[in-house]
C-alpha cells in the first residue's frame, strides 16, 4: 500500500511552486488528463499543497502553478492538522443538485477580490486519488464550491467569470490591479 502524503498545514518561507495570476494565459488553457499517478505527480500534490497553505488557500489547481494536469487539491479544514487534504486527480462531475447555492469566493490567482458566486449546492464526483485508486465523494456546502471552483481551472474557467453582479465585479478588480478586458464570462 502506497503512503499518504505527508504535508504539514504551515507556511514554509520560499513556496516552492508560483502561483500565476488573473491576465496570465495559462491560466485559460484547458488541462489535460493525467495518465499516471506515481511518484512524480505526488512530488508535485505535495508542493502544491506546500504552495496553497502558505498562500492560506483552501484549494488549488494545478494550471494556477502552470501545470497542464487535471489535478486540484483542497482542504477545507485548514486549520484541523489531523484532516488529511483531498487530492483529486482527473475529477468528474456524476451529478449536481438542481439547488443552487450563492457563497462568496476568492481565489489565489486573483488575490484581493472576493465576490459572490451562484453554484449547485450539492455535487457527486469521481476521481482518482494520489495512490491511483478510484474515488467517488458526495460533497455540500463550502466543499462542494471548492471543489466546483477548482474544478473549473481545469477548463480555464475562474470564478469571476461567473459572477453576476458586474458593477461590483469590475469595481473589485481595478481595486485590486486587475483587468475587466481579463474576464470571460461563463452563461450558466
Ligand atoms: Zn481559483
Amino acid at each position: 500500500m502506497a503512503a499518504t502524503i505527508q504535508v504539514n498545514k504551515t507556511k514554509v518561507k520560499q513556496p516552492p511552486l508560483d502561483i500565476h495570476t488573473l491576465g496570465d494565459r495559462v491560466l485559460r488553457q484547458p488541462a489535460k488528463r493525467v495518465a499516471k499517478v506515481d511518484d512524480e505527480l505526488r512530488v508535485l500534490v505535495k508542493e502544491m499543497l506546500q504552495t496553497m497553505y502558505s498562500a492560506d488557500g483552501i484549494g488549488l489547481a494545478a494550471p494556477q502553478v502552470a501545470i497542464n494536469k487535471q489535478l486540484i487539491v483542497v482542504d477545507v479544514d485548514p486549520e484541523n492538522a489531523a484532516a488529511p487534504p483531498l487530492v483529486l486527480v482527473n475529477p468528474k462531475i456524476l451529478r449536481v443538485s438542481k439547488e443552487l447555492a450563492v457563497g462568496q469566493e476568492g481565489c489565489l490567482s486573483i488575490p484581493g477580490v472576493f465576490l459572490d458566486v451562484v453554484r449547485p449546492a450539492a455535487i457527486e464526483v469521481s476521481f482518482k486519488d494520489e495512490n491511483g485508486r478510484p474515488q467517488k465523494i458526495q460533497a455540500a456546502d463550502l466543499l462542494a464550491r471548492c471543489i466546483l471552483h477548482e474544478m473549473d481551472h481545469l477548463t480555464g474557467v475562474l470564478f469571476v467569470d461567473r459572477v453576476d453582479n458586474s458593477l461590483a465585479l469590475n469595481q473589485e478588480l481595478k481595486k485590486n490591479g486587475f483587468f475587466a478586458k481579463d474576464v470571460q464570462p461563463v452563461k450558466s
